[in-house]
C-alpha cells in the first residue's frame, strides 16, 4: 500500500473503529490506496474545484483525493460508525474537508459548494442508480457539476455507455449521452473490494457538455423515452400509445418505421421525436 499520507493504514481504521461492512448500506470498502488514488485521478484536475463524494465510509477516497490536491471535499455519509475516522482525516487536512452526517437523498449539497464542482463517488449500490439520475436531470442545464467519476456495478456502467442495438440499451444511456459524455475507465474485480461484492466494478467518467448533442425539451424528452423503453420489446406504435393513439404519423415525421423497436432507435431520432411531440405533449401557452 503506497503511502498518500501519514495517518494510519484503512485496515488499521476500520479496526479501531469497528467498521464492520453493512450490506443495508451498500458497503464494500476499498482499502488499497493505491486503487483510490487511480480513482481520484481520473476525475482530472482537483486543484481549483470543490468534490463532492457521497458515501467516504472509512476515508479511503476521501484521503486519494485531499493527497491528490482537491481544492475541498464535502463528504456525506449516512453511517455515523464513520464519523471518528472521518473526523481524523479532517484534522490531518485543516479547512478542506466538510463532513455531513445524514442521506445523500435527502441533503442538498450546493449550499456547501463552491463552482466548480466535481463529484468522486464508490457509490452505495443500492442509491447509485437513483442519485445518477437526479444530477442528470437537473432543473437547468449546464448543470452545477463539471464532472462525475463514479463507480458502479459493470452492468450499470455499461447501461451508462450503451449504444443502439445492444441489450444494455436503454433510458440511461439516452439521458447520460443527450447532454454528456460518459466513458468506462477503469474496471475493478470483486476481489478489490472488502468485503468482495458478487459482481464487478467499473468506473465512469462523465463529463458534462456545455449543450445538448442535439435539440430537445428535457422533460418531453425524458418521458418519451420512458414510454418507449416501458415496453422496449414492442413496436413502437404500440409502445407509445400512452403519449398519443395517433404516433404513427409522429414516428414517420421523425423519421422512424412506426415498426421499430425503442432499442434501435438512435438518441438523434429520439430528440426528433420530442421536437415532433412537443406541441401535442406542452400545455398550451395561456
Ligand atoms: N467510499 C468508501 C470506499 O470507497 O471504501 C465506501 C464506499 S461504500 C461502496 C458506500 C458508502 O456509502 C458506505 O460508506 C455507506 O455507509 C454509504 N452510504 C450508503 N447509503 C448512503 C446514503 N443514502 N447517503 C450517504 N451515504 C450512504
Amino acid at each position: 500500500m503506497s503511502q498518500i499520507d501519514t495517518l494510519p493504514p484503512l485496515r488499521d481504521v476500520i479496526a479501531t473503529h469497528a467498521l464492520s461492512a453493512r450490506k443495508s448500506l451498500g458497503q464494500n470498502f476499498l482499502l488499497d490506496l493505491n486503487l483510490t488514488a487511480k480513482i481520484a485521478r481520473q476525475a482530472g484536475d482537483l486543484t481549483t474545484c470543490d468534490i463532492l463524494e457521497i458515501g467516504p465510509g472509512p476515508g479511503g477516497l476521501t484521503r486519494a483525493l485531499l493527497a491528490g490536491g482537491a481544492r475541498r471535499v464535502l463528504a456525506i455519509e449516512k453511517d455515523s460508525r464513520c464519523l471518528a475516522a472521518l473526523n481524523e482525516i479532517a484534522d490531518h487536512y485543516p479547512d478542506q474537508l466538510e463532513i455531513l452526517n445524514g442521506d445523500a437523498l435527502d441533503i442538498d449539497p450546493l449550499a456547501h459548494l463552491n463552482a466548480p464542482i466535481r463529484i468522486v463517488a464508490n457509490l452505495p449500490y443500492n442509491v447509485g442508480t437513483e442519485l445518477l439520475i437526479r444530477w442528470l436531470t437537473p432543473p437547468q442545464w449546464p448543470p452545477f457539476w463539471q464532472s462525475l467519476t463514479l463507480m458502479f456495478q459493470r452492468e450499470v456502467a455499461e447501461r451508462i455507455v450503451a449504444t443502439p442495438g445492444t441489450k444494455a440499451y436503454g433510458r440511461l444511456a439516452l439521458m447520460c449521452q443527450w447532454r454528456a459524455d460518459p466513458h468506462i475507465v477503469m474496471s475493478l474485480p470483486p476481489g478489490a473490494f472488502t468485503p468482495p461484492p458478487k459482481v464487478s466494478s467499473a468506473v465512469v467518467h462523465i463529463t458534462a457538455r456545455a449543450t445538448p448533442r442535439f435539440p430537445a425539451d428535457a422533460k418531453i424528452l425524458e418521458r418519451v423515452v420512458a414510454v418507449a423503453f416501458n415496453q422496449r420489446r414492442k413496436m413502437l406504435r404500440s409502445a407509445l400509445k400512452p403519449i398519443t393513439k395517433d404516433i404513427e404519423p409522429h414516428l414517420v415525421a421523425a423519421g422512424i418505421a412506426p415498426t421499430a423497436r425503442a432499442e434501435t432507435v438512435s438518441l438523434e431520432q429520439f430528440c426528433a421525436l420530442a421536437r415532433q411531440l412537443a406541441p401535442i405533449m406542452k400545455p398550451a401557452p395561456q
